[in-house]
């Protein structure tokens, strides 16, 4: 396979070219025009942010993608899938609030926002693919019908992927609640007795009532019922709580890539993905909270290789500086692996291997400057 293009635009801005409009040339660059035609039900796909996290992508951003979409001819709206857990965007209707809260009303946005899963997380399409992991796929159903799919993703570290870009975006974020739980099911967290304190917050927590006190006020997580989403990892205020990394964590990185092709199966040629390499933070913007980004702001990229695109913004972050005053500043020379850094067991380059593997694209691209 020869290598993809990936365009890249850094954020470098003047009077006469602003950044609002540098983002729609990469994305016509990257070929929105081919993809887009008239009367297309174009589906936005992107995170709108837990409440209480800002690093997700700023709407004005998003309104400069729905114009452009709209001049072609193209009838965009906003979309993601319900989470697996609790927090603000479980439901359809908190979901909605959130998003509205965190600016992606349609006053500004220019577009309406449907989630793709229905009011539970229980509205979705089957996608066959006899892959090694998944064989059948469960995607939300508004994103199947989709004409055409433009990724939107705000690309930052990941506790269970290592970096999340738009294989992470499109596999787990297109997801259903079925699809969601198929993929994250072989994963469940352990508490380390002596280090639990007995508080309860994970209790509370787990919207799957997976975790219970026992008698001796240590928790206990059922792996019956719970589905690995990992959230109580990082509510934990003593850090009891641990994932079993080694065992699950390639699997898991596996089906998001095998998920990600059943995501694009009807969408040959319908497809462009761009990603903010900005407010690189540490861990997913699922959580009410978003800590100091780990390296400066490094600009946009677009293309229509979903594989390419995520291996080059892992490669810009990687050519940056540390953050002075993030998590990894101190601990990490400029050269070494940003990721790895963050979550020193997790291998982030599985989830492309495997995605090449499956010929969702490559790993091979030309980074062409704007
Ligand atoms: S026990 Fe932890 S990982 Fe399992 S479902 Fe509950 S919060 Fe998620
Ligand atoms: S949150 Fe941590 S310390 Fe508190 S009960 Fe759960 S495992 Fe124990």
């Amino acid at each position: 396979m020869s290598a993809s293009t990936v365009f890249f635009s850094d954020l470098r801005a003047s009077q006469k070219k602003n950044l609002l409009i540098k983002l729609v040339e990469i994305i016509d660059l990257a070929g929105l025009e081919r993809i887009i035609k008239p009367r297309d039900l174009v589906a936005l796909k992107l995170h709108f942010g837990e409440k209480g996290n800002t690093a997700f992508i700023h709407p004005v951003f998003v309104r400069q993608i729905v114009d452009r979409t709209k001049a072609l001819g193209g009838v965009p709206f906003l979309t993601d899938a319900n989470t697996l857990y609790g927090g603000t965007r479980g439901n359809s209707v908190s979901h909605l609030n959130t998003a509205i809260e965190n600016g992606f009303a349609y006053a500004v946005v220019n577009a309406p926002v449907i989630i793709a899963d229905g009011l539970r997380g229980a509205s979705h399409g089957s996608v066959k693919i006899d892959l090694p992991f998944i064989k059948t796929a469960y995607v939300g159903r508004e994103i199947l019908d989709a004409d055409a799919l433009i990724s939107l993703a705000h690309f930052k570290g990941h506790e269970l992927s290592g970096f999340g870009g738009t294989i992470k975006n499109l596999g787990m974020g297109c997801a259903a609640r079925r699809g969601k739980l198929q993929q994250h099911s072989d994963l469940c967290p352990k508490v380390k007795r002596k280090k639990c304190q007995g508080c309860g917050e994970c209790v509370t927590h787990c919207a799957q009532e997976a975790i219970a006190l026992l008698d001796d006020e240590k928790a206990f997580i059922d792996p019956g019922k719970c589905v690995g989403c990992g959230e109580c990892i990082l509510i934990c205020p003593d850090g009891a709580i641990n994932v079993q990394w080694n065992r699950d964590i390639p699997l898991f990185q596996k089906k998001m890539a095998e998920y990600t092709l059943a995501v694009l199966k009807n969408k040959k040629d319908k497809g462009l993905f761009v990603n903010f390499v900005t407010h690189v933070s540490p861990a997913c913007d699922c959580y009410a909270h978003c800590d100091a980004p780990i390296v400066s702001d490094v600009g946009v990229v677009a293309s229509t290789d979903p594989v390419a695109i995520d291996q080059a913004s892992v490669d810009l972050v990687n050519r940056q500086l540390p953050a002075e005053g993030s998590c990894i500043s101190g601990s990490v020379k400029p050269d070494d692996d940003k990721f790895r850094a963050l979550y020193p067991e997790i291998d982030w380059a599985i989830q492309l291997h495997h995605a090449e593997e499956i010929g969702l694209g490559t790993r091979r691209y030309e980074l062409i400057s704007v």
